[in-house]
Order: structure tokens, then sequence, then C-alpha cells
């Protein structure tokens, strides 16, 4: 037996089912301080013309700002709204509330952290380095997979780097997880994210890092997305199981890691800004040889719903781009090490990599 295991938060409370989004208002009532210190709503810019903003609880001097998910959170976009913030209000805010996907959620984590922690965001990203806690945080999925509504993480793409802060603090203090919120997702979209969840199953499970706490969430989870991406499912029932299987495919990989795919999803993301889920859609068509089963089902998947990934993404690479790539993506050593044992570093050659990265 070891000791030392990591003591890890959890999200103390959550509310799941359709319409609970307008539990919201009663929810924040006892988090308000008083009519000076508002909440900051954090909304995806897709809800701007949408029903959805007639429903947000708005009273005193709150506010809301809409952000655009286009591209992945940045260090100085956290930096810009903390001092945005700061300059428009007095008073610390009550909370901050993210509605999104795993873009708006993290900026809404990592808003609440910079509000208490002096500097810049890319101060903090890595591994517990943030010294208070951050303000209350609320946060509202619209769209599944991620599991970022569980995490202790939000990661961001800095100047040197494409690192999550996490820490204790990170987590959420509140999570409402409303189906209905995602009967817009495209698509297209709704597949590159929830095969986002999907990876960090087959990551999870095919883990040297692997536990029953981590296997428990995570078969749970598979078997969640396996439901809903291979079987009859009704639009209601698909979306609040993809929803669940979000939740559980972060909870697995709390207590354990992602792999090869998230490893060189984020070189991919880093040099070219592609997107999380479609990235890791990219990379994970081409790792037959690490994950055989998983890629196999993915290809079965993507036959199912007609999905066509494009091609060609690395073509135009300079040789200094395709090197950052590789570096960036071999220097996620956790990911590598959970993936390939202690000795990973004699088991993954910088040319694979390069050859994975030019098929894309
Ligand atoms: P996203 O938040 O970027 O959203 C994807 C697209 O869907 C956007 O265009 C968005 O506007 C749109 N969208 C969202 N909800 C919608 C709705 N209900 N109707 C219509 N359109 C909607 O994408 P994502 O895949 O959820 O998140 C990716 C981000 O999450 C990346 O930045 C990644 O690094 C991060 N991530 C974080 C964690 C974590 O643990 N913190 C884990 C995995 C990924
Ligand atoms: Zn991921």
């Amino acid at each position: 037996r070891k000791t030392g295991y990591r003591n890890f938060p959890m999200v103390p409370r959550v509310v799941f089912g359709r319409g609970s989004f307008d539990q919201l208002g009663d929810i924040l009532l006892p988090v308000r301080r008083n009519a000076e210190a508002p909440v900051i709503f954090l909304i995806d810019e897709v809800f701007e013309r949408n029903e959805l903003v007639a429903r947000v609880p708005v009273m005193f001097n709150d506010k809301i700002i809409f952000v655009s998910a286009d591209e992945e959170p940045k260090t100085d976009q956290v930096d810009a709204l903390v001092a945005l913030i700061r300059e428009q209000f007095s008073e610390l805010p009550s909370g901050i509330v993210g509605i999104g996907g795993g873009t708006l959620l993290d900026l809404a984590k990592a808003v609440a952290l910079l509000l208490t922690n002096k500097g810049s965001a890319k101060q903090y990203q890595g591994w517990d380095l943030i010294e208070k806690p951050g303000i209350y945080h609320a946060g509202i999925p619209t769209i599944s997979g991620t599991g970022a509504e569980v995490s202790r993480t939000a990661v961001l793409l800095g100047p040197s780097k494409k690192l999550g802060i996490n820490s204790d603090y990170t987590t959420f203090d509140q999570v409402i997880l409303d189906p209905d919120l995602t009967i817009g997702v495209p698509k297209d979209q709704w597949f590159y994210t929830g095969m986002d969840c999907y990876i960090h199953c087959v990551e999870s499970l095919n883990g040297t890092f692997l536990n029953a706490f981590s296997q428990s969430y995570g078969e749970k989870a598979l078997d969640l997305c396996k439901e809903v991406f291979l079987g009859d499912l009704t639009p209601v029932e698909s979306r609040d199981k993809l929803m669940m299987a979000s939740w559980h495919g972060g909870m697995s990989i709390a207590y354990s890691q992602v792999g090869v795919a998230h490893a060189l999803s984020y070189g991919l993301s880093y040099v070219l800004g592609v997107k999380h889920g479609i990235g890791n859609c990219l990379v994970f068509q081409h790792l037959e040889e690490y994950y055989p089963e998983g890629v196999a089902l993915f290809k079965k998947m993507m036959k199912k719903h007609g999905i066509i990934l494009p091609k060609g993404i690395c073509r135009n690479l300079s040789e200094s781009e395709m090197d950052t790539m590789v570096s960036v993506s071999l220097s996620m050593k956790p990911l590598w090490e959970n993936a390939l044992g202690p000795s990973w570093k004699e088991r993954v050659h910088p040319d694979t990599l390069r050859k994975i990265f030019r098929e894309i």
C-alpha cells in the first residue's frame, strides 16, 4: 500500500434535468452579497439573439458579457475580462456564471480565479500554482463532451504553451446540467465535442494510471457514448445521456489522465489553432497502433453519422512549425506516461509523430 493519494475536489452542488436552467435565479440568491456586488454572466455569443437571454436572472447591476467561442480561450483574454470587471465595479463580483461549451466554462473558471489571485493568467498555467480561492463560480454547459463542467482545470492558450490552470480552486461551486440547452448544437460540432468524451474514456481506460475509481466512471461514460453514437435513442434520451457521459468521462480522467490523442491534439491546436474537439478527431483516426479497438469504433461512429473530416491540415507546415508541433506534443509528459508507461521516452519517436501529423 502506498500513501499520499491525491485528495481531489468535486463539484459540491449539481442540478440535473430538462428546464433546470430556470432555477438559476433561486440558486444565485444566497450567493449575492449586496446590490453593489454583481453576478457576471459570461455567455457564448451564439446565444446573443436567443430566447435563453431573457431567462438569465439579471438583477441589480449584474452584467452579461457575450464571448465568442470561435477561438479557444487565451490567457490575455482572461486578463482583459478581469481588467474590465475591476474597472466597471467597485466591489468584487458576487459570482461568475459561465454558459456555453468548454471554451466558456474554462473562461469562467479562470476569470473567477484571477479576480482574487494577483498577476496574469499565464503565471498560473500548470499544477497547483493558484494560492487563493477564486470567487464563486457556476458552470452551465450548452454542449456535451469536454467534462470541463467537472474538472479541476481551465485549459488556456498562453504565449508559450497550451496548458490548464490545474488547482483545487478551479472546480465549479455549482453546475446546472440542463440537456435542453444543447438543442441547437450543429451536428458536426455535436459529434466533435461528443468524441472528446469518447476519447477521454478510451485514453483513460487504456492508460497505465487506470484504477477502479477511474474505471468505474470511464466504463459508464463509454457505454453511454456507445448508446448515443451507435444506438437508437430518441433526441431527448440522446441529449440526457450525452450530458451524463461528459460528466462521467470528466470524472474518469480526474483520477487518471488522457493520452496520445490529447498530446497530439494539443500540438495541433498550439501551432494551427485547430479546436479541441475536431483536433482530437483528426488525430485519433490515425492512432490504431495505440488504441486499435477505440479507433475502429470511432470510424464506425463517423460512418453512421456521415461525418467527413477535413484533410491536408498539416500540408503546408514548415519544418520549424512541424518541430514545434512535435515538441509541444512531447512536452505533455503525464499524458505520455499514462499512455505508454514510465519508459515512454523509449517507446515514442519524434519521427512517428511527424508521420502522423503529415497524414492529417
Ligand atoms: P466550444 O465551447 O468551443 O463550442 C463549440 C462550438 O459550439 C462553438 O462554436 C459554440 O459557439 C457552439 N455552441 C455551444 N453550445 C451551443 C448551442 N447550444 N447551440 C449552438 N451552438 C453551440 O467547444 P467545446 O468542444 O465544448 O470546448 C472546447 C474547449 O474546451 C477547448 O478550449 C478545450 O481546451 C476545452 N476543454 C477543457 C477541458 C477541461 O477539463 N477544462 C476538457 C476538455 C476540453
Ligand atoms: Zn479533451
